[in-house]
């Protein structure tokens, strides 16, 4: 059998749409990419989809669907 330290259950999951993602849980969240505070880890996508939506008022347009 092989070893190996990489058990999907030791890494986080996207609070919106619960994919794993590569941050372990171990990992303070000061380190972590992606993190929110008051809300959670989030993904890559999610998280870029959400940091537009709460800059939408700032920022200039970006193509929405
Ligand atoms: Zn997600």
């Amino acid at each position: 059998m092989p070893q190996t330290n990489e058990d999907p259950k030791s890494y986080e999951k996207c609070v919106l749409c619960r994919q794993t993602v590569k941050i372990r849980i171990s990992q303070t969240v000061s380190s972590r990419k992606y993190y929110v505070e008051g809300a959670g880890q989030l993904c890559p996508a999610c998280y870029a989809r959400v940091y537009e939506t709460w800059n939408h008022g700032q920022a200039g347009k970006k193509a929405a669907p």
